[in-house]
């Protein structure tokens, strides 16, 4: 349960860094382990449980065991990330941490043409310089890669933890500087750019209702809970004769097919911005049953808004175009949101016979609910 945040400031005070450390301060080892976590990072390191050497879980029976590639559990081991807690809890969790430097030197490259974004992504993760990769894609002819270079001293440092914005920098400035710790954090003071559903960007909510130490994922997490308890937003969008879907979605596309998913989205999602995030082609990415990765680069596109329309649509209708056009491109979709494939499909592309091996061998009894049962039924 131990959370980023914490696990990040005590390997801080010995001069490393979890090999990836998930964007949002809230989310645990534990559970990017159990889900896909991923970050600007994952060029060099792969996904969250790419850098993970061994782990215990708890199963539903009581019993303990402890998951290495080499061991009787193996299989557990390649089997529990993108498992969400369907096959056992993990309780301990041991994963690389990698040195850091005091500082990250940010650079944004701009560019208007989608392909020339993409090939030029291509060259940099080729030539491997960069210590962090990401981009932002304002709209498809606003496109900008971020390269972060460890600094072992800065001429001067940015703060984007309580006036200024750190996604409206981005299209701002070609060069930045920002401590190690505001680098790993920089996206969770405005969740991104999401803190905006909540007025979190408005110069006065900023400062006088939410101020400097409720800005951030922990407090907008428990304001959209709240919304989608009581459906204030559902209730206006009604009002307004809007029809409305979620579409809160991050996708791994190969970076060959990448400029094809953005032509898609352009044309049948456009919610902007976009995050984008390379992965790199871990040793064992294949191995790993549940999300399995081929070796190559893949590009995580994440988009997280509201899609309204006027016309109304069948449920889930947006996400399902998502779905398949990240299948047909050879892609994989993670879990932790809204998810509509059909059975069949789901199992072939989420390790089905290997999934029923491990249920079968671990949660005999079913204490936890099945995959499918989890992620797309909501059970
Ligand atoms: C709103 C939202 C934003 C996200 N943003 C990012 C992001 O910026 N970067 C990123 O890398 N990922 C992101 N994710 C994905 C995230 O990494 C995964 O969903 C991850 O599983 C969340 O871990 P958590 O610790 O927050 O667990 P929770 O959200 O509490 O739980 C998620 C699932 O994992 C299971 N689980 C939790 N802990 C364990 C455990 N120890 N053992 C077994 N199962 C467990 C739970 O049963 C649940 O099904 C996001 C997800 C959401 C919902």
């Amino acid at each position: 349960m131990v959370t980023y945040e914490a696990l990040t400031a005590a390997c801080l005070a010995r001069g490393a860094m979890p090999a990836v450390v998930p964007q949002l301060k809230t989310i645990t080892l534990g559970g990017a382990l159990a889900g896909v976590g991923i970050e600007s990072s994952s060029h060099r390191y792969g996904l969250v449980h790419d850098t993970v050497l061994e782990f215990d879980v708890l199963l539903g029976d009581g019993r303990v065991v402890t998951c290495r590639p080499d061991n009787e559990h193996a299989a557990l081991f390649y089997g529990f990330p993108n498992s969400y807690g369907t096959l056992g809890y993990a309780l301990r969790v041991k994963a690389k941490a990698v040195p850091v430097k005091p500082y990250v030197r940010l650079q944004h490259l701009a560019f208007s043409d989608p392909k020339k974004f993409f090939s030029e992504l291509g060259k940099r993760l080729d030539a491997g310089e960069a210590d962090f990769v990401d981009g932002t894609i304002f709209n498809e002819n606003k496109l900008f890669i971020s390269l972060g270079t460890f600094a072992d001293s800065a001429p001067y440092t940015s703060d984007y933890t309580f006036e200024k914005i750190y996604y409206r920098s981005i299209a701002e400035k070609r060069e930045d500087y920002l401590t190690i710790s505001d680098y790993l954090w920089r996206w969770d003071t405005d969740w991104f750019w999401c803190s905006k559903n909540v007025l979190a960007q408005n110069g006065f909510c900023r400062r006088f209702v939410f101020g400097k130490d409720r800005l951030g994922s922990r407090h907008y997490t428990k304001i959209m809970r709240w919304n989608s308890r009581v459906g204030a937003t559902k209730k206006i969008e009604r009002l307004l004769g809007l029809h409305s879907e979620s579409v809160i979605q991050d996708v791994d596309v190969p970076l060959a097919r990448a400029a094809e998913f953005l032509d898609f989205y352009k044309d049948n999602v456009a919610l902007w911005p976009q995050w984008i995030c390379p992965i790199g082609a871990a040793a064992h990415g294949a191995s790993f049953a549940l999300y399995p990765m081929r070796h190559d680069w893949y590009v995580n596109f994440g988009f997280w808004d509201v899609k309204r329309t006027r016309e109304a649509h069948p449920a889930g209708h947006f996400n399902r175009l998502i779905e398949n056009k990240v299948v047909e491109l050879g892609g994989i979709k993670s879990l932790y949101s809204d998810s509509y494939f059909p059975r069949a499909e789901f199992e072939r592309l989420y390790g089905g016979e290997a999934y029923k091996s491990l249920k079968a061998k671990y949660d005999p009894g079913g204490a936890f609910p099945g995959l499918y049962e989890k992620c797309v039924l909501r059970a």
